[in-house]
């Protein structure tokens, strides 16, 4: 399974100097399974970089994507209207999400005069399709579980098993509710990856308790306690630089220390994982 990071910014962009490692997009992570074949999880801003990745590879056309959106929050949604294949007649687009309704309804609001030019969802070139992820799904050769992650929303966390490799992805979660934690520790025990939302320190999580995001110490126990080989801190705010993720990078791997087994990275926009 490759895993590569197309956005990692959590709720705000943040472009320029002083986010150039870790990247300022928006977060979407392409998965491609040991059959060749992927699917997208989330559309923020970063899927503009796959998009430009497929038009200068030639492969615009002709394609079938899979999206898997944890929930519809706009930095999970707002790169879609920018995602070029969505234009070209011919490719299928599939949206799998909590509720095939409230993504149908998000969609066709996204594409409405008020915001885009071509003045409805119907104008696509695109076909667009509809899947309500429930439980369990084969995607690419890979099965794709779900599982409720603690957000403002119902949002999904996402477990991918592909040729006996684990990978566990839980943006857009707040560490901390113990019911959630237990669920998430088992869901991702022995997991072969964690990509985990790091949104905060552990001071600032004190300030922003109840907003739907981890602290990079909540970030760790989660690993910690389900025994994961690798942690991706994940979703940092929009005001860390680099230097400040960096920090958190540090933070994280001196509270791992406590497990040799455990190796913790920092994701960043254009890493792949191979697992
Ligand atoms: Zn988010
Ligand atoms: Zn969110």
């Amino acid at each position: 399974m490759l895993i590569k990071f197309w956005g990692v910014r959590g709720s705000i962009s943040a472009p320029g100097p002083g986010t150039a490692r870790y990247g300022g997009n928006t977060p979407c992570v392409e998965v491609v399974g040991s059959s060749g074949d992927g699917f997208v999880i989330d559309a923020g801003y970063g899927v503009v970089k796959l998009s430009d990745a497929l038009l200068a590879s030639g492969r615009a056309k002709g394609l079938t994507i899979h999206f898997l959106l944890t929930h519809l929050h706009w930095d999970h949604i707002q790169g879609l209207p920018f995602f070029a294949p969505i234009y070209v007649p011919g490719n299928r687009i599939i949206v799998h999400s909590a509720s095939e309704q409230t993504a149908r309804e998000a969609m066709s609001r996204l594409f409405t005069s008020i915001y885009s030019p071509i003045m409805g969802v119907e104008n696509l070139g695109a076909s667009l399709e509809y899947r309500e992820l429930t439980e369990s799904i084969e995607l690419a050769g890979a099965r794709v579980e779900t599982f409720p992650v603690n957000h403002s929303v119902p949002t999904l966390g996402l477990r991918i098993t592909d040729a006996g490799k684990v990978m566990v992805h839980a943006t857009d979660h707040e560490g901390g509710d113990p019911a959630a934690d237990r669920r998430l520790i088992e869901v991702a025990r022995s997991a072969d990856l964690l990509v985990h939302d790091a949104q905060f320190t552990e001071a600032e999580y004190l300030r922003y308790r109840g907003w739907g995001h981890s602290s990079t110490e909540a970030a760790v126990r989660s690993a910690l306690a389900s025994k994961v080989r690798l942690l991706a801190l994940f979703h940092y705010d929009a005001t860390h630089t680099d230097l400040d993720v960096d920090a958190q990078l540090s933070r994280a791997r001196e509270l791992a220390q406590v497990d040799e087994q455990l190796e913790v990275i920092a994701a960043a926009e254009g890493m792949e994982i191979r697992l």
